[in-house]
């Protein structure tokens, strides 16, 4: 039998933090932290591991993807979090983006719609300690109403426009990250509510997947 050097993740995830985030222009001290500090190798299937610090989107399988480490970083400082937060995410995944709130913020409510995805973050998140991350099985594009009004949403896949639950779950001065667009393209837009209303500026272009279920596609 072969030996082999098992990858030295710390490392490659430091590296990450330098290369990709740091040198690209990421600023946001405690999202380099986290991103610095959560194993995005535990998030992803087996066979993707030795590629959990690529520059790239993985699979996390269902036909579902976990975002490449910059968009993910980005997403994160336009959210801006606080550590007295209480955050919803709508999208949850493989968890990774769960558990980077989790560092960031008091309390997150991630909702997931496939349930073998939701399932599998919810064993990966007790695993890692993450108690104060609560994954939620259901339509995020109604938002989660037992625990609004929440400061911070972000929303993990590309929608048609923002889903009206969302805008009003958010709390005065509350802070919304989603991408909007086409079904196969999208801008990344931040809203703030003032006044009731939302405020909306448009950031980056990127490239989710679909949001479905009543308020997606
Ligand atoms: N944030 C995730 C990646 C999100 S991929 C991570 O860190 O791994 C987008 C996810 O949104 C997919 O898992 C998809 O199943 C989910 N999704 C799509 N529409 C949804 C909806 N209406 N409610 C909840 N989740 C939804």
């Amino acid at each position: 039998m072969k030996n082999s050097v098992p990858p030295d993740f710390e490392k490659q995830r430091q590296q990450m933090v330098a290369h990709q985030l740091r040198g690209r222009g990421i600023r946001d001290e405690r999202v380099l932290a986290a991103m610095g500090k959560v194993a995005r190798e535990e998030f992803v299937t087996d066979r993707q591991r030795r590629f959990a610090y690529d520059d790239s989107a993985l699979s996390i399988g269902e036909g579902q993807t976990i975002s490449q480490p910059y968009m993910v970083a980005k997403m994160l400082e336009l959210l801006a979090c606080h550590p007295e937060h209480r955050v919803l995410e709508v999208g949850a995944g493989s968890g990774y983006q769960a558990a980077l709130l989790g560092e960031l913020a008091a309390e997150v409510y991630a909702v997931e719609i496939v349930e073998p995805l939701a399932e599998r973050a919810r064993e990966v998140l007790a695993r890692l300690g993450y108690d104060n991350v609560v994954i939620v099985l259901g339509d995020g594009s109604l938002g989660y109403p037992p625990a609004a009004p929440y400061e911070r949403i972000i929303v993990a896949a590309g929608a048609p426009q923002i889903p009206q639950p969302l805008a009003e779950q958010l709390t005065p001065g509350g802070r919304l990250v989603a991408p909007v667009g086409a079904r196969s393209i999208q801008t990344c837009v931040v809203a703030v509510k003032e006044a009731g209303e939302l405020a909306v500026e448009k950031s980056i272009g990127c490239v989710f997947v679909p949001l479905v279920g009543e308020h997606g596609w």
